[in-house]
């Protein structure tokens, strides 16, 4: 599997990312998945719609049997799990879930953990790489997430934000509720990073740091000195330049947003195709310039479409929009298609856990 260290930068071809995603030794990723250069790399196909996970599956199964592919499917199955709680659970999933956490002795960021500078080499060099490619490993997000919440007994939900406003996958669902799975308002136990941990899984083997202690001592330990210093976040959207609205009224108007810029998606269609970037979102939930540039990349890769910035309420385009549903867009109206699911026999409603979900994907599939 390619590295980040490997390949330049992410795709935004159609062609390439499906290319990349044939690429995928299904094997080897469930032998390698938790180390820190072992996982694929497809989430922000994932996240910006280049590519659907019924694709991704199906792709992979081309080449791997359903035993051998286990694991990766598994995980596909956990981004779906996210979707479909925030389709069912909305704005709840942006505040505690199941119950309040705590102990919290701040809202605020560490600066420590916002500056790489925690001394937790392998976390460290993560945050670093974040802000180079706009990707970090799975398990660097959990000791991030664990690091912050419960050793330094933050509330996640400003962190989160922090992190979102970075990630070429930045998505809503699977990062407030993997926030609220780590901080345990959404799960049963909290993650607690501890050293041992972090050596196994990164070519990094350190010891002394703030978390190089058994899981009993990190559960109860005082916030280390290195966390306290907290930083006031100020995240801000910076849009990119609009193209102009022209919409020819005789057409119907295909309507893209940042989380579905799939190139291949209705083009058997004549049509107005407009990439709308709503300012009212991007101040709500804004992203990095990085992220912008990234979501323009992949929009130039729709062809004929514009890039619109401007508010839905405030646009014509005509009586025939043909848009994505999606969580971030409940305001939009016209003919909506429904997003692809790996597993389209699996009822549609809120689950307890991962697990009971998974438990009715692995029946429909039998
Ligand atoms: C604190 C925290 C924040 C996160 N924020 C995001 C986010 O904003 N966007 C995002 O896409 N993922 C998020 N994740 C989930 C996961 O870390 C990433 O999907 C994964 O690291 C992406 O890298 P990959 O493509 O190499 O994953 P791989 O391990 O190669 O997995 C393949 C695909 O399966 C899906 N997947 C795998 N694990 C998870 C998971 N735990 N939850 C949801 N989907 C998963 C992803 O779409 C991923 O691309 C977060 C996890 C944590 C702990």
């Amino acid at each position: 599997m390619a590295t980040l260290d490997e390949v330049e930068s992410f795709a935004v071809s159609r062609q390439d990312v499906l290319d990349q995603v044939s690429g995928i030794d299904a094997a080897r990723y469930a032998r390698t998945r938790n180390f820190t250069d072992g996982g694929t790399q497809i989430s922000p196909y994932l996240t910006r719609g280049l590519v659907t996970l019924p694709e991704v599956r199906d792709l992979v199964l081309e080449r791997f049997t359903r035993s051998q592919a286990y694991k990766f499917v598994f995980e596909l199955a956990w981004r779906e799990y996210w979707q479909r709680e925030w389709t069912f659970l909305g704005d709840r999933i942006f505040s505690d879930l199941k119950r309040s956490q705590h102990p919290v002795s701040s809202r605020r960021i560490p600066r420590a953990v916002r500056d790489g500078g925690t001394g937790i080499d392998a976390l460290d060099a993560a945050v670093g790489k974040l802000y180079d490619t706009g990707y970090m490993h799975n398990h660097a997000r959990m000791w991030l997430a664990g690091l912050t919440c419960n050793i330094g007994r933050t509330h996640w939900w400003e962190p989160s934000l922090w992190l979102y406003y970075h990630l070429l996958d930045g998505d809503p669902a699977s990062n407030s509720l993997s926030w609220q799975w780590v901080a345990g308002t959404n799960s049963n136990k909290k993650y607690v990073p501890a050293q041992q941990n972090v050596n196994k899984y990164s070519p990094l083997t350190q010891h002394d740091t703030v978390i190089d202690h058994g899981y009993g001592v990190l559960a109860e330990m005082a916030v280390p000195d290195v966390l306290t210093e907290r930083v006031e976040l100020d995240l801000r959207w910076t849009p990119p330049p609009s193209d102009e609205p022209m919409v020819d009224p005789a057409k119907p108007t295909v309507l893209y947003h940042s989380f579905w810029l799939n190139a291949a998606w209705r083009q058997d269609v004549d049509a107005n195709r407009i990439v709308l970037l709503e300012p009212s979102w991007f101040d709500r939930f804004p992203v990095s310039p990085m992220v912008t540039d990234y979501v323009m990349r992949c929009a130039r890769e729709i062809p004929g479409a514009r890039v619109i910035v401007a508010e839905f309420d405030d646009l014509d385009l005509g009586d025939n929009v043909i848009y994505m549903r999606h969580p971030s867009v409940p305001h939009w109206r016209g003919t909506a298609d429904e997003m692809p699911r790996m597993f389209p026999d699996v009822p549609e409603k809120s689950y307890a856990s991962f697990t009971s979900f998974w438990k009715q994907c692995e029946r429909t599939t039998r």
